[in-house]
């Protein structure tokens, strides 16, 4: 059994461990797909390397909206046993991990009596299927209690609004909580380490071979394993392409971009659910003392570390926004930070970007190696549950049942905290620690070192603590002190370290100015 610390100071040891082992299993991203594969196969007893090639959460699981669903939308689609299994694994989150599934109601408006009749009987079904506990079954609002509740929201040509419970995420958090879980069942795990070649055997693979992607750090790792899992999101295809050249491209990629705005220029207490142009939903988010407008679905080229955001994105949010909230001079330069993400869905030919299913696909390519494509943050563990059982089964392995559901996530248990608690938000039973140690921007960088296996001033800024979205530069150079300690940064290191994350700072504002 490891330690759920993952201390970033033991670099080169993890990688010898990554080079001497001979693994069952082999994940390929450390996404929360990949994170949560490795999770449940090292507690069932298989012997697990989870490679990342940039940082935990890089890809597509730090760009989500940060919504848990409880799968009420699948109900518009019949699809009953998807709904249930969403509702189950919402309270499965909620169990094992308290502080990274946060309850708060959503508001969807309703123009007439009818829709009212339609949206409460969905609700009831749902509720039914999804077990929600009496004290949070939905309300109905009239249109004063709306005026009450939800000030914000224009009530001309409204005929009532329906509050029911839905639950929010770090999902850069909640992907780590995994990773951490993973080494402490056993998991040998590094970040910065892209796999750039299936190894094979007699047409078998038989491993990876993958280089580090950290600066100055000239390494190539050998990793053999019996069975092969490709997590590798959006760049899942390209991961194909590395067993098989020949490989027919399967994804299609949409992008997603949301936008932040302090709170007081958009103060919403609840999630408001509200409506594009094209008819999609959109919403308005309450995250602390700011705001959160999501999000766009438009086909996207390639996976991208940063998608490109236009004009066009935030004038469709700011737009959205308008539409039902009494906000006439929102603009797109009231945002303080953006953020864009690919959303990497099974391709299906003549579909418009929103109209994709968002179901998972599993393949087995010619060398026998496992892809995952599709699927969601909110059921990643029901997803991971069954790869593995899919995985056992291919190896032949004796292998524990699955426990995922019950053993809790690292920063579960000690008392809750409000909600608004920032660092309880972030940390969990950990916040504790981080504030005995001063609270501040020094003691985030600390733990992410220490605790949460952070190797440049970027895992820190974005995946660690959000501040890049939720909070700017303020303490980058303190955190760069710091992690510059912690881990023997040259001066010139910690100088490129801030002048990377500023540049990133600077593509955010780009971004608005481009759109002003
Ligand atoms: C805008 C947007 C909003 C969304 N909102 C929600 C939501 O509110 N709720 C919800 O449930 N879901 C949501 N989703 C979906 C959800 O975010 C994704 O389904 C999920 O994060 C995908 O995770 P993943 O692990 O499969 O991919 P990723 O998180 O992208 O992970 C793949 C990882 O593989 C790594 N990798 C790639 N190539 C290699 C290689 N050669 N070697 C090693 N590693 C490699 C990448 O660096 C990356 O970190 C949203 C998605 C988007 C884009």
């Amino acid at each position: 059994m490891g330690s759920a610390s993952l201390d970033a100071r033991r670099r080169a040891v993890d990688l010898d461990a990554l080079e001497s082992g001979s693994f069952d299993l082999l994940v390929i991203g450390g996404g929360i797909t990949g994170a949560g594969v490795a999770r449940d196969a090292a507690m069932r007893g298989l012997k697990v390397a989870l490679v990342e090639a940039r940082d935990w959460a890089s890809g597509t699981s730090s760009r989500s909206s940060k919504m848990i669903h409880g799968g009420l939308r699948y109900l518009a689609q019949g699809d009953l046993a998807l709904v249930k299994e969403a509702a189950s694994e919402r309270q499965v989150l909620r169990r094992i991990a308290p502080h990274l599934a946060r309850l708060t109601p959503f508001v969807i408006t309703l123009p007439n009596l009818a829709t009212l009749a339609k949206m409460r009987a969905g609700l009831w079904t749902f509720e039914k299927l999804g077990e929600v506990p009496k004290n949070e079954v939905h309300e109905i609002w009239d249109l004063k209690e709306i005026a009450r509740r939800e000030p914000l929201i224009k009530t001309a040509g409204l005929h009532a609004a329906l509050a029911y419970p839905e639950f929010l995420t770090d999902d850069a958090r909640l992907t780590l909580a995994n990773v951490r879980s993973a080494a402490e069942q056993g998991a040998a795990v590094a970040s910065h380490l892209e796999i750039t070649r299936i190894l094979t055997e007699g047409g078998k693979a038989v491993g990876g071979l993958a280089r580090s992607t950290l600066a100055g750090e000239d390494r190539v790792v050998t990793v053999r394993a019996r069975l092969i899992v490709n997590a590798a999101g959006p760049w899942v295809d390209a991961v194909r392409a590395l067993e098989d050249p020949g490989a027919t491209p399967r994804l299609t990629l949409t992008k997603g971009v949301h936008m932040v705005l302090p709170r007081a220029v958009l103060p919403v207490n609840n999630t408001v659910i509200l409506r594009a142009a094209d008819k999609r939903g959109t919403f308005a988010v309450p995250h602390g003392p700011f705001t959160y407008l999501g999000t766009t679905d438009t086909f996207y080229p390639q996976a991208d570390d940063w998608p490109r955001i236009t004009r066009a994105d935030l004038d469709y949010l700011v737009a959205s926004a308008k539409g039902l909230l009494d906000a006439p001079d929102l603009k797109p330069e009231d945002a303080v930070a953006v953020w864009s993400g690919v959303r990497p869905l099974v391709g299906q030919a003549g579909k418009g970007a929103s109209e994709i299913s968002r179901k998972d696909e599993v393949w087995t390519g010619p060398a026998g190696v496992i892809a995952i494509a599709g699927g969601k943050l909110s059921a990643y563990r029901a997803m991971a549950e069954r790869i593995v059982d899919q995985a056992v089964e291919v190896l032949g392995a004796k292998a524990a049942p699955c426990r995922t559901t019950e053993e809790p996530l690292p920063g579960a248990g000690g008392a809750e905290a409000a909600s608004d608690d920032r660092l309880w938000r972030l940390y969990g039973a950990e916040a504790e620690g981080v504030r005995t140690a001063g609270g501040d921007a020094a003691a985030e960088a600390t733990q992410a070192v220490q605790q949460e296996g952070a190797l440049t001033l970027e895992d820190w800024w974005v995946r660690r603590t959000a501040r890049a979205w939720f909070g700017g530069p303020e303490g980058l150079e303190a955190a760069a002190d710091r992690m510059g300690e912690l881990l023997g940064w040259s001066a010139e290191r910690r100088v490129a370290e801030l002048d990377h994350c500023r540049a990133l700072d600077r593509m955010n504002h780009t971004a608005l100015e481009a759109a002003a």
